[in-house]
């Protein structure tokens, strides 16, 4: 029986899975675990971010009850995410505690998205847990523009954990922000050396999320003008979409290796939606590029059973929207929402 997604969650029923009014089944929960990060990225942060108390963040256990309720009505696929995950004090415990749900067939994965700083220490134990693929944020190869895209970072340390991945078996895709004037001239060197390595490489445009010091018409550079280019320089050919995500991936014919593109301004992925954002204060956010969201910690933490939780969970689902409606120009200055991509989760 599949109950429609707004009528109420009784407690002698079994959890249906979850569908949105536009019929679109929800499968895939990405979490965010922290917002603070140990890098600030000129796109993602402005320098001087003020974070959330450490007492408003679920614990790792309540995290854990969160995401084991999205499993029982039908997720398949948890991406933990930030801010920077690998930060966030024991972080290994809640991988290690999700993973009995890959032992029994629920879950078909769980994957993380990082920076990488933090990866030569924690790699052997992800793939431990039952992680297999990871995506590591890398935008640049060059250490000093990656000093000036960062903030804080350094390049070194992230090479060394893409290597500690890589050596741990697990499968990297390196995911790249597209910055107008900052590496539009190295998208072909990052193409040649991710697919020499045996890595995927998405490209993403950058999204109007949040404010930072620079202005986002300075740093967006659309994908359809990179494809453009690229097409002068390589043989591409459209792959079938397999992910069920926003990418579109083609093959590059010297290299062999995967090339996508997230596009949310120049082409609307919204169609296939099939994923919604919890937050480290157990917020669910429906859709990355709008406001409307549900708590969920106020009924987690009402009751011992997951019946509130599961009741506020169907409620929200019946909201999903049907799309963002991002725009980045000179004459819209607003971000299209006021949070920074660090506290939905990428
Ligand atoms: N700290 C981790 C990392 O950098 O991979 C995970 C969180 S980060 C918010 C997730 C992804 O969002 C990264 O690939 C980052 O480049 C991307 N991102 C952050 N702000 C963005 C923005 N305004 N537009 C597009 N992508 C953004
Ligand atoms: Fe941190 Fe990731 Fe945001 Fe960069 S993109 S500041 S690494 S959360």
């Amino acid at each position: 029986m599949t109950a429609h997604p707004s009528a109420p969650f009784l407690p002698s029923m079994t959890p249906a899975g979850l569908v949105d009014p536009f019929g679109r089944a929800v499968t895939y929960i990405r979490v965010s675990v922290t917002d603070r990060c140990d890098f600030r990225c000129v796109y993602c942060m402005s320098e001087d971010m003020h974070f959330l108390p450490k007492q408003d963040l679920l614990s790792l256990e309540e995290l854990d009850r969160l995401c084991s309720a999205f499993v029982a009505r039908g997720t398949r696929k948890i991406r933990i995410t930030g801010g920077e995950p690998l930060v966030r004090r024991g972080i290994m415990t809640l991988f290690k505690s999700l993973s009995r749900h890959l032992d029994t067939g629920a879950l078909d994965e769980i994957t993380v998205t990082t920076n990488g700083s933090q990866l030569a220490k924690h790699a052997r134990e992800l793939y431990a847990c039952g992680v297999r693929r990871i995506n590591v944020s890398l935008d640049t190869l060059d250490p000093v523009k990656f000093k000036a895209v960062t903030r804080w970072g350094d390049l070194a340390r992230v090479m060394e954990g893409i290597d500690a991945a890589q050596a741990a078996g697990l499968a990297v895709k390196i995911n790249a922000v597209a910055l107008k004037g900052v590496n539009e001239d190295e998208i072909e060197h990052l193409i040649t050396w991710a697919h020499g390595r045996g890595m995927d490489i998405t490209f993403i445009e950058v999204m109007p999320l949040g404010d930072v010091e620079e202005q986002r018409a300075d740093q967006y550079l659309p994908l359809s003008l990179v494809q453009t280019r690229l097409m002068e320089r390589f043989d591409l050919s459209a792959l079938p979409d397999q992910t069920g995500g926003p990418a579109r991936y083609m093959r590059v014919r010297e290299t062999g290796g995967r090339l996508g593109f997230i596009t949310p301004l120049t082409h609307n992925f919204c169609e296939g939606c099939n994923r919604v954002r919890v937050t480290c204060t157990g917020t669910l956010y429906m859709c990355l590029g709008q406001d409307d969201a549900a708590d969920l910690r106020g009924p987690l933490r009402a009751s011992e059973s997951d019946e509130l939780l599961q009741a506020a969970i169907t409620d929200a689902i019946a909201r999903k929207p049907k799309g963002h409606d991002f725009i980045i120009d000179r004459t819209t200055r607003q971000p299209a929402v006021g949070r920074h991509m660090s506290v939905t989760g990428g």
